[in-house]
């Protein structure tokens, strides 16, 4: 285990003594970094006051000070916005641990769920203020339980947005045993537009934030993926979706499945291993962003045995590669999120590093991916800048990040909502 999840968990609240309507609010928290990352740029020599559950003042350190508050020093850290993870799995462990199958036939609800707060406390440690949880896989609607019991403050974790069961074609989704066998799958299954509309609706009724479909998959064991909803099912479960507010993300691989979801109107597509220059350049045309997950397929080739560094590449990575090359070709705006969960929760950095490391980003670019980019894609406008009036979710770190994607593994203060739950 890593020793920094080790730290003990402190919630340090600030309790506010009632003060007369028309004095100004009571300054609660003063932190001097040596830079500030606000969500798009550095800036040397910024502090941030922090008053409450939001950010009351950024500027330049000679300019916001506190009358009382006590500062906190952070001279060799940058602070930036809490971080934004695109694409997690909360009630998912390494495959590596226990593959998928045996996590959603084997393991019951309550295991499930205990480890998924484990999970979003070390999520929560790692700077990741904010998750969009793409899908229980088979732990039903415990996402929408998980996210209350952190908002009251029952157990630490972040921010979450929900997709609840997630959306699969009838037979398409796993796991498969013998054919005798009715098995627990690992989504909500449906066929036609009927049914795939009442998913839907049912699926927002329990609490789904954002709904998820499934645009492909492997039918069968060592199959390839191909396309399992119509464009005329995913289009009518996006009608619905969007009219109750909720954005829709869809998983697909292969070119086919991403064209269909884009004609249907979805507003990102997750993994896109398979797309082609044309589907990008529609994803583009259509506004639709691309969460690539690169490090969950990296993850599992691994598990497969591909010895990194000697191995030649499989297949898959270098198919990767191609697709991600198109992809910024097109001029796709990027989702950060690495399908956490595949891999160790807390470990969400990973795919930040082999976006600069194998895919040609800076770290400035996945920084701002992971705050203000994801924000945007996610309509979360009170977070993921750092600017007065907007949430006091906050993570500091020793060096800085926007230059050396390295120092995303030196968390030394993450706040949320004007707590803290590190301070190392
Ligand atoms: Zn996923």
């Amino acid at each position: 285990m890593n020793a920094r999840l080790l730290f003990v968990f402190a919630t340090v609240l600030f309790v506010h003594s009632a003060t007369p309507a028309d004095s100004p609010p009571e300054p609660s928290l003063l932190l001097r970094p040596s830079a500030v990352f606000d969500g798009q740029q550095l800036h040397a020599g910024w502090a941030v006051l922090v008053h409450g559950d939001r950010i009351a003042a950024v500027g330049p350190a000679s300019e916001v000070t506190a009358g009382g508050a006590g500062p906190i020093d952070l001279p060799n850290d940058t602070l930036i916005p809490g971080m934004i993870e695109g694409h997690s799995h909360l009630f998912l462990h390494p495959y590596n641990e226990t593959p998928w199958s045996e996590q959603v036939t084997n393991e019951s609800l309550a295991f499930r769920t205990a480890a998924a707060t484990a999970h979003a406390r070390q999520t929560l440690l790692a700077g990741f203020t904010t998750v969009r949880d793409l899908g229980t896989e088979g732990a039903g609607y415990g996402d929408v339980g998980l996210k209350k019991a952190i908002n009251e403050g029952i157990v630490p974790g972040p921010r979450m947005i929900v997709v609840t069961r997630a959306i699969v074609a009838t037979g398409s989704y796993g796991p498969k045993l013998s054919a005798d066998l009715d098995l627990p799958q690992g989504a909500q299954e449906a066929s036609g537009v009927e049914e795939i509309v009442r998913a839907t609706r049912e699926q927002i009724g329990k609490g789904a934030d954002w709904v998820k479909l499934y645009a492909d998959y492997r039918w069968g064991a060592g199959e390839p993926s191909r396309p399992t909803f119509s464009e005329e099912e995913m289009a009518a479960a996006v009608k619905a979706a969007h009219d109750a507010g909720r954005p829709v993300a869809a998983h697909a691989t292969t070119a086919e499945g991403m064209r269909r979801a884009v004609l249907a109107g979805v507003d990102t597509i997750e993994h896109g291993d398979e797309g082609t220059p044309e589907v990008f350049k529609l994803m583009k045309e259509r506004g639709v962003a691309f969460c690539p997950t690169v490090a969950a397929g990296d993850a599992i080739a691994q598990y497969r045995g591909w010895k990194k560094g000697s191995d030649l590449e499989p297949e898959g990575i270098r198919a990767k590669r191609a697709s991600m090359k198109a992809a910024r070709a097109a001029g796709v705006t990027f989702a950060m999120g690495g399908d956490v969960g595949v891999f160790a929760h807390g470990d969400n950095a990973r795919e930040m590093e082999l976006l600069v490391h194998e895919y040609g980003f800076t770290p400035l670019d996945v920084l701002r991916q992971a705050t203000s980019g994801n924000a945007a894609i996610f309509h979360l406008a009170d977070r993921g800048s750092i600017r007065a009036g907007g949430l006091a979710d906050l993570v500091a770190f020793e060096g800085d990040p926007t230059k050396d994607v390295s120092a995303l593994r030196q968390v030394r203060l993450v706040l949320k909502g004007g707590i803290i739950y590190l301070q190392m």
